[in-house]
C-alpha cells in the first residue's frame, strides 16, 4: 500500500488520527486511537519483554521527562543539536538544508533505478547489475556525482561550514519545491530542543527543556540504578518514554514527530570492549526485526559516515518504507562522552570499580534507540496488504493486516453466526466472556459472516470463532485463520489454550 492508503486505513479503522483535528490538526502530531494503542503497548511490551526480561543484566527505569538544564548543556545538545535551516523567500517555506540536497540526490539514484531497468530489459537474464553500473558511462557518471555532493555534503556539516551547504544548493539549482524559485537565505543553525519556563524563576535560570531524547535520564541515574540493583559490567538500562524535537520539516505521517516516543538502552562495558559489544547489540537489534517476519531484503544496515559529536561508530537499521528505505533504528557506540561530561558539569563522580581487574574507570556506552511510532509505521507498511481471497466463499479481495500474532491488536473475535439467535448469542457471549480475561477480544454480532471476517482482517485479527447450530449440540468451534483462512472445528473448551499458543509474546522471545 502506498502512504497514502495507509494513512487513511489508519485513521478509517481507529489506529491513528491527526491531533486535535476538530481544529485542522497540529503539523506532525497524531493521536492514537483505540486499536493503534493497543497495537503501540503491544511493540512497546515486545521491546520491554526481549530487553529486559530476556537479558539477567539489563533493568528498566522511568526517568522524568523535565531534567536539569545542565543536563541538556552536558549532553552537547544546547550548543550542537542542531539542523541547517534554509527559507525560501518568495514561498515562505523552510527547509533543512540537507534534505533538500539529500532529494536532489534521490532523483538522481530514480535516474539510475530507470537506466538499470531499461538495461534489464534489453539484457534480460545475462543482464549484471553491478557490472552495468560501473561499466556504463551515463550510470557511472550519475553514481559519480552522488559521491561528490555527498562527500560535500558531509564535510560542509561536519565542519559547520553553512556557506558551503548554500553554495551547494545553489550550484545544483536546487528550486522550492512549493514555489519553484532559487531565491533562498543564507543557512541558519536551528535548534531543536522545546523549552518551557519554570514558574517560580523568572528569566535564563528558569528554562526547562522537553527531552529531546531519553537517553541523558539514563546517563544521570547510571549510579544509582548500578548501585541498587548491584549491577556489575557489562550491564543495561532501558527506558521508554515519549521525546520532542521541534523539527523543521516535519512529513511523512509519523515518520518524524514533533512529540513522539523512544524504546532506548544504554548498556555499560569496560572501555576497550565496545566494539564487541557494537557488534552483539548490531546483530541482537536486527533479529528482533526480522523475528517479526519481516523480510531480510526489506532491512538493511545503514553506517553513518557524519558521526554525532559523541560517538566513535554509528549505525542505522533501516525499513523500507513506502518513501524509500529510511532509518528505523539507530545503535551508536557513545564511548565516556556522555557520563564524562556529566561528570564534570555536576561535580560528581560517575565511575565503576571494576573488581575483576581491579580497576575504576568512566564506563564506555553501547546505544540502541528506536522510536516506537517509527516502528508502528514500519509495521503498518510492511504487514498492511490487499489481496484476491483464493476462496470465493468469502469475495473477491480483502484488506487485510498481515501482523505477527503477538503483536496484532485484537486477538480473537467471537460470531454467533446469526444475531437472531439466543441460543447461539447466549453461548457466543458465554465464551467471549471467558476468552477476554486472557486476550483482548472482540465480540461482533453484526452483519453477514463474511462482512464481519473482513473487518477483522483490516485490523489484523489472527483469529475468528464462529459459533453455528451444530456448536449447540457438538460443543464445537468453527476457528478461522487470517492468513491461511484455514478453519479449524475445535472444541468450545480448547478455544482457549488454541490461541493462547499463538499469540503469545514467547512466540516471538523464543525466536
Ligand atoms: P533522523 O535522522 O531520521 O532525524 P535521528 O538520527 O535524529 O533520526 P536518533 O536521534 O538516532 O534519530 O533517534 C533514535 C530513534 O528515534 C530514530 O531511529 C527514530 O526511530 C526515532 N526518532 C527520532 N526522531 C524522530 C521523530 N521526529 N519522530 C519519530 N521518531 C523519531
Amino acid at each position: 500500500m502506498d502512504l497514502k492508503q495507509i494513512i487513511s486505513h489508519a485513521k478509517e479503522y481507529g489506529f491513528i488520527y491527526p491531533s486535535s483535528e476538530i481544529y485542522d490538526g497540529l503539523a506532525a502530531t497524531y493521536d492514537y486511537g483505540p486499536l493503534g494503542v493497543e497495537l503501540k503497548n503491544n511493540i512497546k511490551n515486545y521491546w520491554w519483554k526481549s530487553m529486559v526480561h530476556m537479558h539477567q543484566n539489563i533493568v528498566g527505569l522511568d526517568a522524568a521527562i523535565f531534567m536539569h538544564p545542565k543536563t541538556w548543556k552536558a549532553s552537547g545538545h544546547v550548543d550542537a543539536f542542531n539542523d541547517p535551516l534554509i527559507d525560501n523567500k518568495d514561498s515562505k517555506k523552510r527547509y533543512r538544508a540537507d534534505v533538500l540536497i539529500e532529494d536532489y540526490i534521490s532523483k538522481i539514484e530514480t535516474k539510475i533505478n530507470k537506466e538499470l531497468a531499461k538495461a534489464q530489459k534489453r539484457f534480460g537474464e545475462s543482464f549484471d547489475p553491478q557490472k552495468y553500473r560501473k561499466e556504463n558511462t551515463r550510470v557511472a557518471g550519475y553514481i559519480e556525482k552522488i559521491e561528490s555532493i555527498n562527500s560535500r555534503m558531509n564535510t560542509a556539516l561536519s565542519s559547520g561550514q553553512l556557506d558551503d551547504l548554500k553554495k551547494l544548493i545553489e550550484e545544483l539549482g536546487i528550486a522550492c519545491p512549493v514555489s519553484g524559485s532559487k531565491n533562498w537565505t543564507e543557512v541558519r543553525q536551528f535548534n531543536l530542543m522545546f523549552s518551557t519556563q519554570l514558574g517560580n524563576i523568572a528569566g535564563d535560570d528558569g528554562v526547562l527543556y522537553l527531552r529531546p531524547e531519553t537517553a541523558q535520564g539514563i546517563f544521570v541515574n547510571f549510579l544509582n540504578v548500578q548501585k541498587s540493583s548491584r549491577a556489575k559490567i557489562p550491564f543495561g538500562i532501558a527506558q521508554i518514554g515519549k521525546a520532542f524535537r521541534n523539527e523543521i520539516i516535519a512529513r511523512q505521517f509519523i515518520f518524524r514527530m514533533r512529540e513522539f516516543e523512544q524504546m532506548e538502552m544504554q548498556f555499560f562495558v569496560r572501555p576497550g570492549d565496545e566494539m564487541q559489544w557494537y557488534d552483539y547489540w548490531k546483530n541482537t537489534r536486527m533479529h528482533w526485526h526480522q523475528a517479526l517476519g519481516t523480510p531480510i531484503d526489506h532491512l538493511r544496515y545503514h553506517d553513518h559516515e557524519n558521526l554525532a559529536h559523541y560517538a566513535n561508530a554509528a549505525v542505522d537499521i533501516q525499513y523500507r518504507f513506502p518513501f524509500g528505505f529510511k532509518e528505523l533504528e539507530g545503535i551508536h557506540s557513545r564511548t565516556d562522552f556522555d557520563l564524562s561530561q556529566h561528570q564534570e558539569l555536576s561535580g560528581k563522580k560517575l565511575r565503576y570499580f571494576d573488581p575483576e581487574i581491579n580497576e575504576s574507570y568512566v564506563p564506555y556506552v553501547i546505544e540502541t534507540s528506536i522510536g516506537v511510532d517509527r516502528m508502528f509505521l514500519a509495521l503498518l507498511s510492511e504487514y498492511l496488504t490487499e489481496e484476491e481471497v483464493p476462496d470465493t466463499q468469502e469475495g473477491a479481495t480483502r484488506t487485510v493486516f498481515k501482523i505477527h500474532p503477538a503483536l496484532a491488536p485484537v486477538k480473537c473475535a467471537v460470531m454467533p453466526l446469526l444475531k437472531n439467535k439466543p441460543d447461539l448469542i447466549a453461548k457466543a457471549k458465554a465464551l467471549f466472556d471467558d476468552l477476554r480475561l486472557d486476550f483482548n477480544c472482540q465480540y461482533d454480532e453484526k452483519d453477514a459472516i463474511g462482512r464481519r471476517y473482513r473487518r477483522q482482517d483490516a485490523i489484523g485479527t489472527p483469529f475468528c470463532v464462529t459459533i453455528d447450530f451444530d456448536s449447540l449440540e457438538d460443543q464445537q468451534v468453527t476457528v478461522r485463520e487470517r492468513d491461511a483462512l484455514t478453519q479449524d472445528r475445535i472444541s468450545i473448551e480448547q478455544v482457549a489454550s488454541y490461541i493462547d499458543q499463538r499469540v503469545q509474546l514467547s512466540t516471538l522471545l523464543k525466536k
